[in-house]
């Protein structure tokens, strides 16, 4: 028998989802000296995970690294396998039968929750919900965002809650050329919000926002920003934080908070208000959100180790809408060992515990933090793992996407492969033109698959 990794016997990975990690992982297995094929696993007909329906619309350049991500989609012995989801349409054990290794970059899919009691009522949503909407994800593309109401309130003070105020301060006229979904188009351009309020439990020496989108925030058409200047006022362990010179993102924070702070009150139609030590303890409100109750905190503990405690003095903000963004969190799949706590798979360097043939990359490895980028030297640190263990796994040819391909097709599913892909992308490309948009998006799953027909 050929060793496993050469020509005649090559490695048969399976990637299961197809974000920047999932790319990442693949880009590095191929530049690995050994013969890999990698079949990369989608639950949607469209692939590139956060990229396609996390990052806002109006960030196009954080969209750039499609342009590699299609570029390792041409290697040789890559397969997309889209609109099949693991764990239902097959299982982890059967592809652990068609491949050496399953490697799991499937993200953080849901979102923590406050644990208060209201945070179900009508007019309280995830942050996920909110971003996947305007994004046009086929799972979120019938929620409804009440956007009657005057107040909003963003629970959390890092990236993705900044995404949601800028989404909800900028003006249709801003939104109109990026790809944002056209019912999100629509229905934010008849939106009445006009306050903004962004939560954080701590203080501003603590907010998670890097500099860029922060400043962005001040930078709006129709969008004032408000900081009173009496919450910038740190105790010595933040003002320890901010002096750390490793510290810089948060010491530029800081900066431009006390600028937004000492600036003149701007008479533009909608404002974004930071609060900052304050913590939902309840949302009110008679069959819908109306009240927001919130919770002054202090903190305690150490430079870089301070928590929020609650002080006991309440106050309430009058909202009808709440999008809570405390950070994401992974969900299970059958056959995977799941660390409820962390919301990830339990792993070392990327190798699933006590599950061989088994790894993980990027935020279902590490829990959801970092930037785009973040994810490649994640996926490399994940394949070194792999390769290293390449004398443990079996040597035995396995079929790869020659035994999963055929199974799919008993189970009666429609796979979306690269080139069908590629054809949806050239007609949602299409479809904004018109419009001056880079593509308008297919927004769900069978309009996707009928535009293959
Ligand atoms: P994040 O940066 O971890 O921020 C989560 C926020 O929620 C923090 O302010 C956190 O406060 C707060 N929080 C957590 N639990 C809370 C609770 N129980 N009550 C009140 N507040 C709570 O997470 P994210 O905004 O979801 O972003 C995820 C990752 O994606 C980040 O690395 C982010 O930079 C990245 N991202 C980047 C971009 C971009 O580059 N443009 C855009 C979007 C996202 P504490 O600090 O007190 O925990």
């Amino acid at each position: 028998m050929s060793a496993l990794g050469s020509r005649s016997n090559p490695l048969r990975v399976a990637i299961v989802g197809s974000g920047p990690s999932g790319f990442y992982a693949a880009e590095a297995l191929f530049k690995a000296e050994h013969a890999i094929t990698v079949d990369m696993i989608e639950r949607l007909p469209a692939p590139f995970g956060l990229v396609r329906s996390g990052v806002a619309p109006d960030h196009p350049k954080l969209k750039q690294p499609i342009q590699v991500y299609e570029k390792i989609a041409q290697t040789e012995g890559f397969n997309f396998i889209g609109n099949v989801t693991v764990g239902r349409d097959v299982s982890v054990a059967e592809l652990r039968a068609t491949h050496h290794v399953v490697l799991f970059t499937c993200g953080a899919e849901t979102d923590r929750k406050l644990g208060v009691s209201g945070e179900g009522l009508p007019g309280s949503h995830t942050a996920t919900e909110f971003v996947g909407w305007y994004n046009g994800h086929p799972d979120y593309r019938d929620r409804v965002f009440d956007l009657r109401q005057e107040a909003a309130v963003v629970i959390g003070q890092g990236n993705v809650a900044a995404d949601v105020a800028r989404m909800l301060g900028k003006s249709a006229a801003e939104l109109a050329t990026t790809d944002i979904a056209e019912h999100a188009l629509e229905a934010l351009a008849a939106s009445r919000v006009r306050e903004i309020h962004l939560i954080g439990r701590r203080g501003p020496a603590q907010a998670k926002f890097t500099n860029k989108e922060l400043r962005e925030l001040g930078e709006l058409t129709n969008c004032a920003v408000i900081v009173n200047p009496a919450e910038l006022q740190l105790n010595s362990e933040s003002a320890a934080e901010l002096a750390d010179k490793n510290n810089y993102t948060a010491a530029r924070n800081a900066e431009i908070f006390h600028g937004w702070a000492q600036s003149q009150a701007s008479a533009k139609p909608r404002r974004i208000a930071f609060h900052f030590l304050a913590s939902p303890v309840e949302l009110k409100g008679e069959g819908r959100l109306q009240r927001l109750v919130l919770e002054k905190n202090r903190l305690e503990g150490p430079s870089f180790a301070q928590t929020a405690k609650g002080t006991g003095e309440r106050f309430e903000l009058p909202c009808g809408l709440l999008f809570r963004s405390i950070g994401y969190q992974g969900i299970p799949i059958p056959g995977v060992p799941f660390d409820a706590r962390r919301g990830i798979f339990p792993n070392d360097k990327g190798s699933i515990t006590d599950a061989p043939g088994l790894y993980a990359a990027g935020w279902i490895k590490r829990g959801p933090t970092g930037i785009i980028g973040t994810n490649r030297a994640d996926a490399v640190a994940t394949v070194a793992t792999v390769l290293s263990d390449l004398e443990k796994f079996t040597p035995a040819t396995k079929p790869g996407a020659a035994g999963l391909l055929p199974l799919l097709a008993r189970r009666g599913l429609k796979v979306v492969g690269y080139s069908d892909w590629q054809q949806i992308d050239a007609q949602e490309v299409q479809r904004g033109e018109p419009k001056g948009k880079p593509r308008e998006k297919f927004t769900r799953v069978a309009e996707m698959l009928t535009a293959l027909q």
